[in-house]
């Protein structure tokens, strides 16, 4: 073993338990969703900045990338180690994981996801054509009497159906005439539907690829 080797070794030998689970913590960076990073260096440069004999002998955990948040744990309490582990979850609860922009919580099909409005409006729009799509495929064989009524519709497809396919169904809401659509009606705007959701999925890659 070289002179140089030793002196590395003995470099990282010396590194405190504590220095050690930030640099492990720094390690795992390539991890954390791409909008959470800038918070999490923020955290681990707060860290550093903190390091003392006292702290030696405490060590922070893996991050862990839960729905709502970035959490670390830490083997023991330290109120300046609490103060800069809360001030993250509460940043990156706010934090688009995707962009980085200001976000809120949002549900997307069976998972929970923290995005700014930009980033959820195509991929919530996706989702709901999919849902759409997937269940009116689904009823079709058997549903040929099936209606949709106006406020059957999800919100979101309601733009992508012409005002003049809707029939007034007879029916009054609130003063305004219902309309509906039937199913086989319906089912004659799915290519429609579909193209808008290929041109999504295109429009959100093209996003993640910047
Ligand atoms: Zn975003």
């Amino acid at each position: 073993m070289n002179k140089s080797s030793i002196k590395r070794q003995s470099t990282a030998d010396d590194r405190s338990p504590f220095e050690q689970s930030i640099h492990r913590l720094a390690a795992r960076a390539g991890d954390v969703p791409i909008g959470w990073r800038p918070v999490y260096h923020k955290a681990l440069v707060a860290l550093r900045a903190i390091d003392c004999p006292a702290r030696a002998h405490i060590q922070l955990t893996s991050p862990r990338m839960a729905d709502l948040n970035l959490d670390v744990g830490v083997t023991k309490p330290d109120s300046c180690i609490d103060g800069i582990l809360r001030k993250l979850r509460l940043r990156t609860a706010c934090t688009c994981e995707l962009c980085g922009a200001t976000g809120t919580l949002r549900s997307m099909d069976r998972t929970l996801q923290v995005m700014c409005a930009e980033c959820a409006a195509p991929r919530l729009l996706r989702f709901w054509i999919s849902s759409f799509v997937q269940q009116m495929a689904g009823a079709l064989p058997s549903g040929s009497r099936l209606v949709y009524t106006y406020d059957q519709v999800p919100l979101q497809l309601r733009p992508l159906i012409p005002a003049t396919a809707w029939s007034a169904s007879g029916e009054s809401c609130k003063g305004a005439l219902a309309v509906s659509l039937s199913l086989i009606e319906m089912a004659a705007f799915q290519g429609r539907f579909e193209a808008v959701g290929n041109s999504l999925d295109l429009l959100v890659a093209a996003k993640d690829s910047q």
